[in-house]
């Protein structure tokens, strides 16, 4: 059996999977603010509880908002305080008696969908996280790409490229074009471009006004001037900055997830924009609305110990 948790800010999903990738048993329970001993007891008690139910003893594995220190295995995430600077991993072992794996939790949800049936034996496969941020995960042959200090796959912290710079500068006359702060502390990272906030962002620089991305969509379908011409301008950003990560890692299906990933017309533009932002003998890879949504992190995380 394969146990998964999604551990998130404010609640921690707990999934079983047996060997055919179903879902056995399924468990959601509060995040305990910032008291370590607590989740530690939160995970082990339900590691026990699903051992006694399926008489066996469960592989675990974590998703996280963040990833584990290279150099001391200590957990470095802003977004579940309870697990901010310790051992999860190797205190969590201790406690349930067997290995433990961790991982970024848009790592997790790219390898949920990797495990589909329909793109298993495919060689890689790269989730891409258009929400409230922009990041991302790749899988190769089934395995999570994690890399030398457990960043890969960080693309929203990735520099605009020069050539979506040429084109916001070109897109608006008497406009400069936006050189966004990020979080990271470094400027021009697409995570402010190309995720639902980017989205309201880049709209709020173009037209003064402070719209939700839900609602610039609404107005788009509605043929609003402003709305036509900003939903063009995010098209052709996607399409560079896709381009650049096609360019790298040349993957053989792309599998968006996050809010604005429901918006469909994404998946007719991408295709026919990019191919000119490849090298010429670059093929632009399928690219898919996820499957598997809010259950993706919690999926994947299990699927962690699949070998
Ligand atoms: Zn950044």
């Amino acid at each position: 059996m394969y146990y998964g948790f999604d551990v998130g800010g404010t609640k921690i999903e707990f999934g079983a999977f047996n060997d055919n990738l179903e879902r056995m048993a399924t468990e959601r329970v509060p995040t305990p603010g910032d008291d370590y001993q607590a989740l530690l007891s939160v995970l082990s008690e339900l590691v026990e509880k699903y051992d006694k139910q399926f008489s066996v003893k469960g592989s675990i594995g974590i998703g996280i908002p963040g990833m584990e220190s290279v150099d001391d295995g200590a957990v470095l995430t802003s977004n579940v305080p309870a697990a901010k600077g310790k051992k999860l991993r190797e205190d969590l072992e201790a406690l349930v008696d067997r290995p433990v794996k961790v991982e970024n939790d848009a790592n997790c949800f790219a390898l949920s969908e990797a495990w589909d049936k329909e793109h298993q034996g495919k060689e890689s496969v790269l989730g891409l996280i258009l929400g409230t941020g922009f990041g991302g995960g790749i899988v190769n042959n089934g395995h999570v790409v994690s890399g030398r200090s457990h960043v890969a796959g960080e693309l929203g912290h990735t520099r605009m490229p020069i050539d979506a710079w040429f084109y916001l500068n070109d897109s608006a006359e008497g406009i400069d074009a936006p050189l966004f702060g990020c979080g990271c502390d470094k400027k021009g990272c697409i995570d402010n471009y190309l995720s639902g906030r980017g989205f309201e962002q880049l709209y709020q620089h173009y037209y003064g006004e402070n719209v939700k991305a839900i609602d610039i969509i609404n107005r788009h379908k509605q043929g609003e001037e402003k709305a036509v011409e900003h939903v063009e301008r995010f098209m052709e950003l996607l399409a560079i900055c896709l381009g650049n990560i096609f360019t790298a890692f040349d993957p053989n299906v792309v599998v968006l997830g996050g809010g604005l990933s429901n918006f469909e017309l994404i998946y007719e533009e991408m295709p026919k924009r990019i191919p000119k932002y490849l090298l010429s003998v670059g093929k632009v890879p399928t690219i898919l609305k996820a499957k598997h949504g809010d259950s993706g992190g919690v999926r994947g995380a299990a699927f962690l110990n699949i070998v």
